[in-house]
Parts: C-alpha cells; sequence; structure tokens
C-alpha cells in the first residue's frame, strides 16, 4: 500500500501529516506498462524513474525498503523530476521515516540492486575529490578504500595495513556524512581509539564534525546502527 502523491492539483502537506488520496486515482498509472527504469540521486536519495505512457508524475515510496519511485511521462527530463522531489521532500521524509521504523522493528535491510549500483556510483564519484582535498591536510592517506554494504558500521580503518572501508549507504545520504567518515577514517591512520588524541586531530580539521556525528546517529536511511567506528 504505497503512498501516491499526483505532481499536480496536490497541495504540499503539513509537516508530520500523511496526505491521503482516493484509491481509485492510484491504479491507473500504475497498470500503465514501463517503457524505461532508471535511478537518479536526488540531494543523496536514490530515486527509481519509471518511464510510462501517461501525463503527470507520480511518486511513491515503496513499504518495502522505503525506496522512492517516481512514474513520469516518457518524456521528462531528469531535472524536472528531481525538481518534483524536491518539493515533496517533506512528505517523503516522513513517509520513509514511518516505513523504516515499522522495519527497524523487524531489523530488515533492503536493498535493491539498483539502490547498490546507485550508491556506488555516488561514492565513486565523490571519493577522489574527497581524498586529494583531504590528503594534505590529514598528511596520511588510506592504502586502499572499499565500499561495501555493513549493517553495524558506516566506516572503518585497519591502521596497520592503511586499509579504509565505507558503508555503501554513504552514497544514498548527503555528502558531508560521507566527508566526515572518509575524514574520521583517515584520523584513525594516526590515532587507533576515539580518545583525547584522535578528538583533538578531528577538532582542528574538520570542527564541526560531532555536529555532523550526532545527525549522523540520528539518521535513518536505511535501518542499521550508525557509528562510525
Ligand atoms: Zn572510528
Amino acid at each position: 500500500m504505497a503512498e501516491v502523491v499526483r505532481s499536480h492539483d496536490r497541495p504540499s502537506p503539513p509537516r508530520g501529516t500523511i496526505p491521503v488520496m482516493p484509491r481509485r486515482r492510484s491504479t491507473t498509472h500504475a497498470r500503465r506498462p514501463v517503457l524505461h527504469e532508471s535511478t537518479i540521486i536526488v540531494d543523496g536519495l536514490a530515486v527509481t524513474v519509471l518511464r510510462k505512457r501517461i501525463a503527470n508524475m507520480y511518486l511513491r515510496v515503496r513499504p518495502q525498503g522505503a525506496m522512492v519511485v517516481v512514474s513520469a511521462p516518457a518524456d521528462l527530463g531528469d531535472e524536472r523530476i528531481a525538481a518534483f522531489v524536491r518539493s515533496k521532500a517533506g512528505w517523503i521524509t516522513v513517509q520513509r521515516s514511518r516505513i523504516l521504523d515499522a522495519e527497524a522493528n523487524g531489523d530488515v535491510l533492503v536493498w535493491t540492486p539498483d539502490a547498490e549500483a546507485a550508491a556506488r556510483r555516488v561514492i565513486e564519484q565523490r571519493l577522489p575529490g574527497l581524498l586529494a582535498r583531504w590528503r594534505p591536510i590529514v598528511g596520511r592517506s588510506p592504502s586502499a578504500v572499499t565500499i561495501r554494504k555493513m549493517t553495524t558500521r558506516w566506516g572503518s580503518c585497519t591502521p596497520a595495513t592503511g586499509r579504509i572501508r565505507l558503508n555503501l549507504q554513504l552514497g544514498l545520504m548527503e555528502p558531508k556524512f560521507l566527508e566526515y567518515v572518509v575524514v574520521h577514517e583517515m584520523t584513525h591512520l594516526w590515532a587507533r581509539g576515539h580518545g583525547e588524541r584522535f578528538q583533538r586531530l578531528m577538532d582542528g580539521w574538520l570542527p564541526g564534525w560531532r555536529g555532523v556525528r550526532r545527525e549522523m546517529n540520528r539518521q535513518r536511511v536505511l535501518p542499521s546502527p550508525s557509528r562510525p567506528c
């Protein structure tokens, strides 16, 4: 039972409320065959786009995995779709929280192949720039960076080998979180634990890190424990 919002004649719902649509409206477009399926990233959020022979855009959050899905006219550009998704950001957040909270009770983590590919693409795009920026500041760089699905950590570092691992989910989140985790793990190349030395280095390099960490620990992008280690 996905919630559906149409691209026109629907005012944005007030925060904290869930819009109600007559059910019959959601069936016509849903039955149209999918001409093309793709994934776009809107402010760090993976959005599945289903191109169909329809006149309007429709947005829904799938009950499984809280994937955001937009059905759109076949010839509509990605930018228009992204703008539509942005205009519904508040509604999407409410829906996703609701679904993910429910899933979290059963501790289910749902990744779709699409979401995985999109998340990996995003991280691989951002990583070279981040490393180039932080290498001279931190003064050490990882010997290797691997991206993988992790359920208990946002990232990890093995100082002895210089290897850093990043949680694939970071590719679905705001860029600042990936940057924080990269700097956090690079800092472990100097300091193993999270003691005074680690904190002093982080304070010097990324003064806002405590705020980002707090925010990160409140993230509900996917129901997984959320402390970089
Ligand atoms: Zn750590």
